[in-house]
């Protein structure tokens, strides 16, 4: 009897939720690597799928190999495909461990790869795109950790100066005034490892469009050693989802053994369905699918509907939230096209 090939590994996990992709794969434990291709950042680095190497940010939240295990490899291969440095921004208190890592694979390799470490301390600031910044927020875990926020900063008139025709606003500022403000837009927070806490409860975390998060244990016997362990128990997720405005949570750092149709359901009973309706979770593959299939659907982008066998025919035009093809198991089936909700 010839031997059995091994078990395909799985592809990335993929949702869409305009105007942004969430692309990784995240099991506790095991590996976390988060992308949002639009804002070139991926969160953590467990493991290093090629659909990461254009990022050119990287944000290590703490040292855990689950979270750094692909962080040098990361760097070593954007160099390798001529994508230029890779730049990683991290908690200040383990930027000269990381410094360290990066320069033993110099010993190793006998060569070397650039990279960039930008440390942020709580709080700290840095741009990543035009009047877009990560911020590093505190979280409580086992070692020194900080979640992020990607905040997009707008310049707004101040309200004693609108309605000004533009002359008088020139000469206002002409003369030295100071007509406009700041205003923060908190696009994406992203909250791994860590235990409950003030973190939560922020406001560039609370208003945050979309909440990358983590949740580790499920089970109500479980919720000693989500204290030791300092990880999120779902009870401590259904708190913060009655105050938390994002459109969407996604939640990550499940572990193998969760069944993510009994934790789904426990969510829409703790919270009722329309706060549980904005909680994905990232492995849930089957559902995620065929909730893009329902948006390609919508969009009349759906591959059934450009060859005209379902619905109208499609729109024509790029849609630019296409899965990554990596492994082919995030392609879109036209085989269970599910009915509207
Ligand atoms: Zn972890
Ligand atoms: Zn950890």
């Amino acid at each position: 009897m010839l031997p059995k090939p091994p078990a395909r590994e799985p592809s990335l996990n993929f949702l869409y939720i305009e105007p942004y992709r969430i692309i990784g794969s995240s099991v506790a434990g095991e590996a976390t690597t988060i992308m949002v291709p639009e804002l070139d950042v991926c969160f953590d680095l467990g493991s290093c799928p090629r659909s990461m190497l254009p990022c050119k940010w990287a944000c290590i939240t703490h040292g855990h190999m689950d979270h750094v295990g692909g962080l040098a490899y990361w760097c070593s291969q954007r160099n390798f495909l001529g994508m230029g440095r890779g730049n990683i921004i991290c908690p200040a208190a383990i930027a000269p461990a990381i410094q360290k890592m990066m320069e033993g694979y110099i010993d190793l390799e006998r060569q070397k790869t650039p990279f960039k470490i930008h440390p942020l301390e709580p709080e700290g600031m840095i741009q990543i795109k035009p009047n877009v910044f990560v911020r590093a927020i505190p979280l409580e875990h086992t070692v020194p950790t900080c979640g992020y926020t990607v905040i997009e900063r707008r310049s707004k008139l101040k309200p004693e100066y609108v309605g000004l025709p533009q002359d008088k606003l020139t000469e206002l500022k002409d003369r030295g005034t100071e007509i406009t403000r700041f205003l923060e837009i908190p696009l994406v927070a992203y909250i791994f490892d860590t235990a409950p806490g003030a973190a939560l409860l922020r406001e560039d975390v609370r208003k945050a469009q979309i909440v990358l998060t983590e949740c580790t244990f499920f089970e109500p016997e479980d919720k000693e050693r989500a204290k030791i362990g300092m990880h999120l128990h779902v009870s401590d997720l259904v708190e913060w989802l009655r105050v938390c405005e994002c459109k969407a949570m996604v939640i990550g750092h499940v572990s193998r053994r969760t069944n993510l149709a009994i934790a789904k359901s426990n969510l829409v009973k703790s919270l009722g369905r329309e706060k549980a309706d904005r909680v994905f979770f990232l492995q849930d593959g089957k559902v995620n699918r065929e909730r893009y299939e329902r948006q390609l659907m919508d969009a009349g982008e759906h591959p059934l509907q450009q060859k005209g066998v379902a619905g109208t025919g499609g729109r024509s035009g790029g849609f630019r939230g296409r899965p990554p093809r990596e492994g082919g198991g995030d392609r879109v089936s036209s085989r269970s096209v599910p009915p509207r909700a």
